[in-house]
């Protein structure tokens, strides 16, 4: 049978080649006419021997995704359902920044996390995806742009599924994406989104690039977290902070903390200055996300006047902090959530 080649990492596609007596150099020529070029025909490489060209033929394939559905928000996010080999449904996310194009990727399908508040969650984890279905959502979505000159230039791999619950095709996946001849996303303008694999977390402090590293928080105290993210009760809070620290210390980067304004959850006065007790000293940066409401959930989106209030309690304590934008409202943004509607409709 056939491999998709988009699994393959530099480093195993050159064993490839020295396995099959060939040159080892072939594997970065091979990389760049599929992620600089972005070439679908091993035909069209044209610096490649005929002979090496019928090999590769006989052993790989160039796939790619169906497009399910894609709608594209006002503000310009665009969110892509994609059909794998297998019908299973996944979703990617292009986001516009001032500062460039950002995609959100997904890294299972489904998710076991079971946080109260995603739609992810709700159908449980069907799967790991594998290296070259992650590659492949940010290829088509490169590949859209590049039809109006655009790139890529940030890679967020926090969509549907937990990257730490699939760590080994994430890295695989961050090594190509980075190559600096194909896709050439900077290590710094990727991050990695976890809910707090504690493990996972120490072990991504010894990864060879300098990827960002985002922590799911959503909560300031156990008993809340715990709450409203199954996952607290394996990792509480205490250990996830005391990974995060060893992680800044062996790589000395800055962390993000992610949390989703939840109305009358997590958006009280008290929980801004837990957050500020907890995170104080702590090389990091809190990222304020407003609630992209979900039909099938009871919960909803802060309110702007008390968002407005927690961001500014932690910024009068001195911690880093965005209050984000919401993207994509209009097309159902939030994450699982464009999957679950279109499950629904197929059954
Ligand atoms: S928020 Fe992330 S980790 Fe939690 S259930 Fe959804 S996809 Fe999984």
């Amino acid at each position: 049978m056939k491999e998709n080649i988009y699994n393959y990492t530099l480093d195993k596609l050159t064993q490839y080649f020295v396995m099959h007596n060939e040159k080892p150099f072939r594997a970065t020529q091979v990389f760049e006419w599929l992620y600089r070029y972005r070439v679908n025909d091993f035909k069209q490489m044209t610096n490649i021997p005929k002979k090496t060209i019928a090999s590769l033929e006989e052993n790989f394939d160039i796939l790619s995704l169906d497009i399910a559905q894609k709608q594209v928000s006002a503000d310009g996010t665009c969110k892509y359902l994609f059909r794998l080999a297998d019908g299973r449904l996944i979703e990617t996310v292009l986001m516009r920044h001032n500062y460039g194009n950002s995609v959100c990727i997904t890294s299972e399908v489904g998710c076991n996390m079971g946080c109260v508040f995603c739609a992810s969650g709700e159908l449980g984890k069907i799967r790991n995806l594998t290296v070259g279905e992650m590659i492949l959502q940010v290829l088509m979505v490169q590949k859209d742009l590049d039809h109006s000159f655009q790139r890529i230039s940030n890679i967020v791999v926090m969509g549907i599924g937990e990257p730490f619950d699939n760590y080994e095709a994430v890295m695989a996946f961050l090594k190509i994406v980075n190559y600096p001849k194909g896709l050439e996303i900077g290590a710094r303008h990727i991050t990695v989104s976890t809910c707090g694999i504690v493990p996972k977390i120490v072990e991504f402090a010894d990864f060879d690039l300098q990827v960002n590293l985002a922590i799911s928080l959503h909560a300031p105290s156990d008993n809340l977290r715990s709450e409203i993210m199954k996952i607290n009760k394996k990792y509480p809070i205490k250990e996830i902070i005391e990974a995060v620290r060893y992680y800044i210390a062996k790589t000395s980067r800055r962390v993000t903390f992610e949390y989703i304004l939840l109305k009358d959850i997590n958006d009280s006065k008290e929980c801004a200055l837990q957050l500020v007790d907890l995170l104080k000293g702590l090389n990091c940066y809190v990222n304020l996300i407003p609630y992209n409401e979900i039909t099938t959930k009871p919960y909803k989106q802060t309110t702007k006047e008390k968002a407005e209030a927690f961001f500014a309690i932690l910024k009068k304590h001195n911690l880093n902090a965005t209050l984000r934008m919401e993207h994509g409202a209009d097309i159902m943004a939030a994450c699982g959530q464009l999957r679950a509607q279109k499950m629904k409709e197929e059954k």
